[in-house]
């Protein structure tokens, strides 16, 4: 998947509107949010703003697309990094990257950095050590103590797995704010395929609730991907819609996609 998709100037066109469900993160977001837009106020207050907020759940259930509608929300610049582009194999080449990151997005504050699977540079610590690795967590370690408060930038890490991280790197004034982000209920699940079949011509054959019910255990992600599949399939079958068939082929083919990837999950 593209990560860049949906940047304008590095501005996201994304908003909360886009995300479905998740309702208590996104309450809780907006605190993060007023921060943002309203950081004066807090600083006459002598509040700071959080640093570091810190999403973890399973795979596909919308970590990346709620960063970008913090930052949408705030008309900031987004700032998209994975934690496995800063492996490498000489030491000191993830410290200079990450220094470079936080540069760039101090330059255009207010920001959001995003760090996916940040457990790659910031995984426990341990005897066995991997210079390349530390260095790279002490340098993301260094640069969140050290922006000022007055520059309004947020760093947003994800996470599968939240047991493997580094303390250090919880710490208060660190990644402080955990926030779990899960697969949909039924419910949740409606929302995100009403999101996704918004500008999709749909066939009254189509009852999304139905649909909500028979995808137990999907993720947002796989959701998106069965209302794209289904406009395909349409297309395929030249359709001047997309009919309850063509979802039913959809399902299909994404839990058959599943099967072959991990076959023990079905
Ligand atoms: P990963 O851990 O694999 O990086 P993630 O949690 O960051 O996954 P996203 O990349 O945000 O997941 O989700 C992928 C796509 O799935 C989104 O771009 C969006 O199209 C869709 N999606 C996932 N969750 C939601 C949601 N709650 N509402 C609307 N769309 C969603």
């Amino acid at each position: 998947k593209n990560k860049d998709d949906n940047l304008k100037n590095n501005k996201p066109d994304v908003s909360f509107d886009d995300v479905a469900g998740l309702e208590e993160i996104k309450e809780e977001l907006h605190e993060i949010i007023d921060f943002i837009n309203n950081s004066q106020k807090y600083k006459k207050m002598g509040a700071t703003i959080p640093k570091g907020i810190l999403f973890y759940g399973p795979p596909g259930t919308g970590k990346t697309l709620l960063a970008k509608a913090v930052a949408g929300e705030t008309n900031s610049s987004f700032y998209y990094a994975s934690g496995s582009e800063f492996v490498e194999k000489y030491v000191g080449v993830g410290a200079k990257r990450i220094r470079s990151l936080f540069e760039k997005a101090k330059k255009n504050a207010p920001s959001i950095i995003f760090i996916d699977e940040i457990d790659a540079i910031g995984s426990k610590r341990n005897a066995e050590s991997n210079n390349e690795k530390d260095q790279t967590l002490n340098q993301l370690l260094v640069e969140m103590d050290g922006f000022n408060k007055n520059s309004t930038i947020v760093v947003i890490g994800a996470t599968n797995r939240l047991d493997l991280l580094d303390e250090a790197l919880l710490r208060p004034g660190r990644f402080d704010r955990h926030m779990f982000v899960g697969n949909p209920n039924v419910k949740a699940r409606e929302d995100i395929l009403r999101v996704h079949t918004k500008n999709k011509p749909l066939d009254a054959s189509v009852k999304i609730e139905e649909i909500a019910k028979k995808t137990h255990g999907f993720s947002g992600a796989q959701l998106a991907n069965i209302a794209n599949e289904a406009a395909i399939i349409a297309v395929r079958n030249n359709k001047e819609k997309i009919d309850i068939n063509d979802f039913d082929a959809a399902v299909e083919r994404v839990v058959a996609g599943l099967e072959v990837k991990n076959p023990t999950v079905l």
